[in-house]
């Protein structure tokens, strides 16, 4: 049995294969591999080595195999050859996307702001212990992705969770750790752009057109804005290569919790005007969001589709 995240791999990802894996080992006494599809992102290397635990191996193939899905529904984000696997369980705090099966699955699928919160709740409902190291990775995936409670997108489940797996990890100031790993991913000085633009992105079909939204979340949006010309450039080659309809490229300050974006898009003021924004100089002013999930994706679905 494998467990394995989405593509371009967060922290949620990363975690959720190693904590879900480690789960349905003891509850279901059977050998569960976490893998993942591609190299872990600098905050995602910064949980692996305060956990001291081992990097999943890195596969592309499942075909043929059992797998559990975590932190994604829907085909696009996973293994080309995923439609060959057995699904045996999802877990995920995303809108339900178009995993099909062909038998029974156990589907644990919830609408808070982690997918470790929800793994999380798994462990207490079944009333199993938790590893310290898996704590500390499962703290780190729930603080990357409510944006240390700051998401629109976080409920109080999602900080109970934290608070309780912060003891199970040792972690006394939550505080320190999350400064220190979201220091981890806001140092993009030596990341290219053309990797830049695609560390973490989604693409979303609305409608009869692609819409392809990355989003970088850093502490200090500048650092980034500084680069703008050269992520642009990225960003023009980019969407034409692929043809899409609208490519975002969304700089969210997590310390401020706003969000300017790059855009290049067929219809650059409407996607603008559609997410409550200003269309100046090939960006787009963002105020108050910091959530693709919940401030991007719901008004595009609803203007395009
Ligand atoms: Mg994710
Ligand atoms: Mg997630
Ligand atoms: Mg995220």
């Amino acid at each position: 049995m494998l467990v394995l995240g989405h593509t371009n791999p967060d922290c949620d990802s990363l975690a959720g294969s190693i904590s879900l894996s480690a789960f349905l080992t003891k509850r279901d006494g059977k050998t569960v591999t976490p893998i993942m599809q591609g190299e872990p992102n600098a905050e995602g290397i910064f949980l692996l080595e305060q956990s001291s635990l081992a990097c999943p191996e890195i596969r592309t193939s499942i075909e043929g195999e059992e797998v559990w899905f975590i932190d994604y529904s829907d085909f696009n984000q996973a293994p080309k050859d995923a439609r060959q696997a057995k699904i045996r369980g999802i877990v995920d705090h995303h809108k339900l996307g178009d995993f099909e099966t062909d038998e029974q699955l156990e589907a644990w699928i919830w609408p808070c702001g982690c997918s470790n919160t929800i793994v999380y709740n798994m462990y207490k409902i079944h009333n199993i212990e938790i590893d310290k190291q898996v704590a500390v990775m499962m703290l780190g995936a729930i603080l990357s992705d409510t944006v240390h409670f700051n998401s629109p997108t976080c409920t109080q489940i999602d900080i109970d969770a934290a608070h309780d797996l912060s003891k199970i990890a040792g972690i006394d100031d939550i505080d320190a750790f999350v400064t220190a790993q979201f220091a981890a991913k806001s140092d993009i000085a030596a990341i290219p752009s053309e990797e830049l633009i695609l560390r973490d992105l989604k693409v979303y079909t609305i409608g009869d057109k692609d819409f392809s939204i990355a989003q970088i979340e850093i502490t200090n949006v500048e650092s980034a804005l500084s680069r703008k010309e050269e992520l642009q450039a990225e960003l023009v080659k980019y969407k034409a290569e692929h043809g899409y309809h609208t490519a975002l490229v969304i700089l969210t300050d997590i310390t401020n919790l706003n969000s300017i974006s790059l855009i290049e898009s067929e219809e650059s003021a409407l996607v603008a005007e559609t997410l409550g924004g200003t269309f100046v100089g090939k960006l787009i002013d963002l105020p108050g969001v910091v959530s693709r999930k919940k401030q991007v994706l719901p008004p595009l679905q609803g203007q395009f589709k």
